[in-house]
């Protein structure tokens, strides 16, 4: 599967929830959606976006939080998945983009290529909830995984794109800013 055939699937059933995109994600999908609840959360941010999406899920309980993270950016920030599931966020869905490479910085492999098993890392955490995406049946689990009780872990198997250019049109404090006050129109959070 390649990353626009997920993307455009995860578009068409998404709703109100948060998406929070890091690397390879974040330059693709500004072309499928420009919504207030987007964080394209570039550059350089590899690692970081699970825990940020901890951070909005636990602030806004009532809002499902979806984020598309890089593996080599999992694979820096490992221990996000033992946080995660000791804090237990039931509106977390994590998607680990797993096209073993490191995409962005230059197509080299991921350590662990072939050997390391992303739902049996995050089994192994602790995950109520981790399974491979079925590309056969793509959109009704997509479905499924926006509406059952995490955190949910997502293994995204994909061909690596073509890559792109980092959307930087908007300062990233600007779409900080802009999240948190679409976050505080919609829910509780202060
Ligand atoms: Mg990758």
């Amino acid at each position: 599967m390649n990353l626009d055939t997920f993307l455009t699937a995860l578009n068409s059933v998404r709703q109100d929830e948060v998406v929070i995109t890091t690397m390879a994600a974040s330059q693709a999908w500004p072309n499928h959606s420009r919504h207030l609840l987007d964080l394209n959360y570039v550059p350089s941010t590899m690692g970081q976006g699970p825990t940020i999406g901890l951070g909005i899920a636990l602030a806004c309980p009532e809002k499902k939080v979806v984020i598309l993270n890089g593996d080599g950016c999992l694979l820096m920030n490992l221990g996000c998945l033992v946080t995660i599931a000791e804090q237990a966020p039931e509106n977390l869905i994590l998607c680990n983009m797993d096209n073993g490479h490191y995409e962005v910085t230059g197509r080299q492999p991921i350590a662990g290529l072939g050997k390391t098993n992303f739902v049996g890392l995050a089994e192994s955490a602790g995950w109520p909830v981790a399974i491979e995406m079925d590309t056969q049946k793509l959109r009704v689990q997509l479905e499924t995984i926006l509406s059952i009780r995490g955190p949910v872990f997502v293994n995204v198997k994909l061909e690596m794109s073509q890559g792109g250019s980092p959307d930087l049109t908007i300062p990233m404090p600007e779409r900080i800013q802009s999240l948190s006050v679409q976050l505080q129109s919609e829910t509780s959070f202060k």
